[in-house]
């Protein structure tokens, strides 16, 4: 495969599909929605025809379109996992991060392997299983070993009955070896958002640093592709430009991958500027989202690309994210620090790389999500499986995720439950499970009932 040079996103393009459907009715508005009820996703100009809702009751029709459809693929499931920040080191100079070289308000750190596996023991007791690795873009005198050094660290600490089973990670783009490294330490997926996809707003926020060449982040999934890493996560920081223009050059993107590679990302991350510390863009985003587009952001994802995952981090309140569950959210982080240390010791807003809108527990969250009707997942059994890229693409696409999901998601609920839920936690889970196994087809059902049966016989890592 030839390298890319980026140039599949193309703007001219996107503005024409945006003016084009400032024209579109409520008779258009409806045809999109009857089309994405047929699971088969949208099309960029569909897209652009449903950002345009205003009028409250085409709105709702939009919102309960994308419950539906969340509801069809992905049932009441949600997956859990917890971002672990090893380094605020950075040589790159975003203008909305907390991180970026010139902060120097920032205390810096990069956390020794000991200190990981102390997080990770932490992470462990809390109930974790998932775990997103994630550092600024300058490594210690290691250089990028350092961060294959971290993956053993981590998959190395076992704690008491638990361990974790996935880690996946967010760091600056790699070479087409460096990927290969990553492949071979069995990340789960590599995570990298474009922040913005317009060139000339990519170019006034990125002022210095590798992070000022567009075509070279742009490219990443590529390379990790062509290194065999078949699970890819992409994104846009919302706020910096029109979150319209945004949702289109991802479309963009998506379909690049899916015609090089024949499967395109495995999860979409929707994060919006929050305050940093020495950022006043972070403060004043230029194209702020308010809440009722974000929503709208989340739904038309979950029906243009309805076998894709959608990350919603703790960036959000509680509020927003219980909102965004059933409009299409399929993964939450929980619990979460952005200080390197911040779980073993105590949270730094002086090290961190921007506020949380979300400070509950784990536990707190597992209960909020239980008692909604929603299965907290700490499911990593595809994973495992070996079933990821296009062989869950393929598992995905016609719905028979769920047959696998359901029994696995309500398994690991059980040992969370079992092994480090709070009494409260673990009254609501177990009405939620017992709520779940009623609603579900015979044969997931069975399945769930043998599984779990072989958790609360004290076998643990379970999954079919
Ligand atoms: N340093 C690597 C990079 O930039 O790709 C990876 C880690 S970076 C810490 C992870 C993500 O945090 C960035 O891609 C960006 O989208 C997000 N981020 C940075 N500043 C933020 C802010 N003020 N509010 C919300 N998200 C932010
Ligand atoms: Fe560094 Fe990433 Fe923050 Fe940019 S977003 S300053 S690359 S940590």
């Amino acid at each position: 495969m030839a390298p890319h040079d980026g140039l599949f996103i193309d703007e001219s393009s996107i503005v024409h599909t945006l003016e084009h459907a400032r024209a579109a009715d409520a008779a258009a508005v409806r045809d999109v929605l009857a089309k994405a009820r047929q699971l088969g996703g949208l099309e960029a100009a569909d897209m652009a025809v449903l950002m345009n809702v205003s009028d409250p009751g085409l709105l709702a029709e939009l919102f309960s379109t994308a419950e539906r459809v969340k509801d069809t693929i992905y049932g009441r499931r949600l997956v859990l996992f917890a971002p672990l920040y090893v380094s605020n080191l950075c040589a790159n100079e975003c203008t909305y991060c907390a991180f970026r070289a010139r902060n120097t308000s920032l205390v810096r750190r990069a956390l020794s392997q000991e200190e990981i596996a102390r997080e990770i023991r932490t992470l462990i007791d809390q109930g974790h299983k998932r775990v997103l690795l994630v550092a600024g873009e300058s490594y210690p005198k290691q250089g990028f070993q350092y961060v294959l050094d971290c993956i053993d660290t981590i998959y190395g600490v076992k704690n008491g009955p638990g361990e974790v089973r996935r880690v996946n990670a967010n760091v600056a783009p790699l070479t087409l070896d460096e990927f290969r490294e990553l492949k071979a330490r069995k990340i789960g997926t590599y995570q990298l958002f474009q922040e913005t996809y317009h060139h000339q707003t990519y170019a006034a926020v990125h002022l210095g640093g590798k992070k000022r060449d567009y075509a070279w982040r742009v490219t990443a999934m590529d390379r990790a592709m062509e290194a065999g890493i078949d699970d890819v996560g992409i994104g846009v920081l919302f706020g910096l430009f029109d979150w319209r223009f945004e949702l289109l050059a991802l479309m963009q993107h998506i379909r690049h991958l899916e015609a090089a590679f024949g499967v395109g990302p495995h999860t979409i991350s929707v994060p919006r500027l929050e305050p940093a510390t020495g950022s006043d863009l972070a403060s004043h985003p230029p194209h702020a989202v308010g809440d009722v587009d974000f929503r709208k952001i989340v739904a038309i994802l979950r029906l243009a690309v309805p076998y894709t995952g959608i990350i919603m981090s703790t960036r959000e309140s509680a509020n927003i994210r219980r909102e965004t569950f059933a409009l299409g959210v399929s993964q939450i982080s929980a619990g979460s620090r952005t200080n390197p240390g911040g779980y073993a010791e105590d949270e730094r807003l002086d090290a961190s790389q921007f506020c949380l809108g979300d400070h509950r527990s784990l536990d707190e969250v597992v209960r909020d999500v239980a008692s909604l009707g929603y299965i907290p997942s700490f499911c990593t059994g595809c994973y495992r499986l070996g079933r990821t890229g296009a062989d869950f693409m393929d598992l995905a696409k016609p719905g028979d995720i769920k047959q696998h999901c359901d029994p696995n998601g309500l398994s690991t609920f059980l040992e969370y439950l079992l092994d480090y839920a709070t009494p409260e936690t673990r009254q609501v889970g177990d009405r939620c499970i017992a709520q779940a196994l009623e609603g579900m087809d015979e044969w997931p059902r069975a399945r769930s009932r043998q599984l779990m049966e072989r958790v609360r016989a004290g076998e643990r890592d379970v999954y079919c």
